[in-house]
């Protein structure tokens, strides 16, 4: 009798420590056969999916992502926001991609497929059919599981919007029938945007893919299986827990390399797989030393890189469509045979796309109501690594003698804004694409970067690792992050969060009129002692014979508030720094002094880098060479007068 107890308790103690182990909640467990179909540019697959009802009321329905569906015809949601073009890519009308479902069973039912509808959460778009709903004979209860069969047939659209197919090279991605997220007591299913990307539960997956058998394969998660099966074809098997979303590439034409990542403090151990198309090899090392920066970046600046793979695809030369897209523990980077070492894009693109692991991948935030919470953070974090890496003045390009950092293209992008949207709004609401674009990526990292200078960079740093380790795999909100960096600061931060975040309008300082007159001889009547005294201790102090009144105005030329330092310097070298609350919409100072001053600058430093025109920062009283210090800020001051000939 003891011998099956003990057993039975080890056995438990065995799921026990399985379940400590974990890094998140697992609510979906994917299991996928996938087969590869070359001529038909397409995918065929059987999902088994078994789906945890962690809330706390009945669910009697499910919704699921069809998202190939949004390429399906020319009036689906995705097509007509925006007019078949994503990013500079046209949809080729040719190749229409879909997903058919081809059997819908839960557990006992055996078919439930005439029951799938598809619904139009956020607009009505009766032709859109990127999510569909099943009503289920019954429902599952708090902490229930319900089981489901699905068999499905995923047409790739020729490389478009992050997927498809160029020629031989295949990148599979929102390639299955998925889920949506039952969140806060109902569905989060949204459908397929131009504007949008994901949003889905944690859990585990194991996808068993099949290609003939000289294609090379990369996918989410660890190679746990590799059959040579006896039609010409292969069967490889990846398992991945505690993550939400699973993608997989095959081409002929790429080379593999794997290369082992190892790093103390934080322990990080994990195997770099490279797949590289054979075009770009003369590229390897580029991709594999930014890789290399990326895992070691993110790892000391927010938390150790905890997977035991990241694979980096190398998308086919024109099917760069695909490129620049991540997914959990794979990502596709972007280069160009005939990229010059100094244009760092690549090295750009591998670090922001790994980059995405965390914000993305491993904190996973709700893509499509708010956006920023990813790219906003991880264009935060590029800025950073890249000037680490790449030097802080050229950490985009250094190349002929020019120099031009990653932060001076996001001010660009931003400086363009027209000012229709803010920070934090439904991806797919925004005015346009490019609205879209500056507020979540550029507008949201400069938003971070300038918190980070007001609040240093220690207390800043402490601020993101806070957020990340606490909110790692359980999908936080805007809130969460505000509420974050209060407690971590100790400061109330609403006043930022509240413009920054919700109002489009636009902050700018600049210094208004200066001069220095001499004052001269009092003649006549006075009342005022106080000017007369101030006017006799100028005397005291310097030359005799001649005193100036100096005087400065600070302008507040936008809407938005933000405290300021204004720095004052005289002929004889005095410097004042003066502090205003920026509140009123302008500040005028006055200095009696015997010698003129000489300039005048608010935000000397150059830290508020949402202030949307440095060239109205400073003013000479005689115009001359400005210094403005740094490299950096002098080039990004020269880059912006470059700028203000153009309209954006
Ligand atoms: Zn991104």
């Amino acid at each position: 009798m003891k011998k099956p107890i003990i057993s039975a308790l080890l056995f438990l103690f065995v799921l026990s420590q399985l379940a400590s182990a974990s890094m998140s909640e697992h609510i979906v467990s994917y299991k996928i056969k996938v087969k590869l179909l070359p001529e038909e540019k397409a995918v065929a697959g059987q999902e088994v999916l078994t789906w945890l009802n962690n809330s706390d009321q009945p669910v009697g329905e499910l919704q699921f992502h069809l998202y190939l569906n949004a390429f399906k015809n020319n009036k689906t949601t995705f097509i007509t926001e925006g007019g078949g073009e994503h990013r500079g890519y046209k949809l080729d009308k040719k190749n229409w991609g879909y997903i058919k479902i081809e059997k819908f069973a839960v557990q006992e039912v055996p078919d439930l497929t005439d029951a799938i509808e598809y619904i139009q959460p956020d607009d009505g778009n009766e032709y859109d059919q990127t999510v569909m709903r099943v009503k289920l004979p019954k429902p599952v209860l708090p902490q229930e599981t319900v089981t489901l069969e699905i068999d499905f047939y995923s047409k790739l659209p020729k490389v478009f919007a992050r997927s498809g197919f160029y020629s031989d090279f295949f990148m599979v991605g929102q390639w299955f029938p998925k889920i949506g997220v039952f969140w806060k007591g109902e569905w989060n299913c949204h459908q397929y945007h131009v504007n949008t990307e994901f949003f889905a539960d944690y859990g585990v997956y194991e996808v068993e893919i099949t290609v003939p058998e000289e294609y090379v394969v990369g996918a989410t998660g660890k190679r746990i299986k590799e059959t040579s099966n006896n039609d010409g074809t292969k069967t490889y098997i990846h398992y991945q827990e505690d993550v939400h979303d699973f993608a997989w590439t095959a081409c002929p034409d790429f080379v593999e390399f794997r290369e082992p990542f190892r790093m103390e403090n934080p322990h990080v151990d994990t195997e770099m797989i490279l797949l590289i198309h054979r075009m770009h090899l003369n590229h390897k090392e580029r991709y594999l030393n930014a890789l290399k920066n990326g895992i070691e970046f993110y790892s000391q600046s927010y938390g150790a890189y905890p997977y035991s793979t990241i694979t980096l695809v190398d998308p086919a030369p024109k099917a760069t469509g695909a490129g620049g897209m991540e997914y959990p523990t794979l990502f596709t980077g972007m280069t160009m045979w005939w990229l010059p070492k100094g244009i760092y894009m690549t090295e750009m693109v591998t670090i922001h796309e790994f980059g995405h692991n965390y914000w993305y991948g491993m904190v996973g935030s709700n893509e499509f109501e708010e956006a920023w919470l990813d790219e906003g953070i991880n264009t935060y974090s590029e800025v950073k690594a890249t000037a680490k890496y790449f030097g802080e003045d050229q950490s985009m390009l250094n190349c002929a003698g020019l120099k031009i950092s990653d932060l001076v293209l996001q001010r660009a992008q931003v400086m363009g804004s027209s000012q229709l949207d803010p920070i934090l709004k439904n991806s797919w609401e925004y005015y346009s694409i490019g609205s879209y674009g500056l507020n979540t990526y550029s507008k949201a990292g400069l938003m971070l970067l300038t918190l980070e200078n007001y609040l240093g960079e220690d207390v800043m740093s402490k601020i993101m690792r806070t957020y990340f380790e606490r909110w790692k795999f359980k999908h936080p909100t805007s809130e969460d992050f505000l509420a974050v960096a209060e407690e971590v600061s100790g400061q109330d931060l609403s006043w930022f969060f509240d413009q920054f975040l919700n109002s489009p309008d636009r902050l700018d300082y600049a210094i208004g009129r200066i001069k220095s007159e001499e004052v001269k001889e009092p003649k006549g009547i006075f009342d005022d002692q106080a000017q007369e005294q101030e006017m006799e201790k100028g005397k005291e102090e310097g030359d005799k014979e001649k005193i100036y009144r100096n005087e400065v105005n600070v302008l507040r030329k936008g809407e938005l508030i933000f405290p300021q330092e204004i720095l004052i310097r005289f002929k004889e070298g005095e410097e004042v720094m003066e502090k205003w609350d920026g509140r009123e919409r302008w500040k005028r100072y006055v200095y009696y002094r015997p010698y003129k001053l000489e300039s005048a600058q608010v935000d000397p430093e150059y830290r508020i880098l949402l202030d949307m025109n440095f060239t109205n920062n400073s003013k000479l009283l005689k115009p001359k060479k400005l210094s403005v210090g740094k490299h950096a800020l002098r080039l990004m001051f020269q880059f912006q007068n470059i700028l203000s000939l153009f309209s954006f």
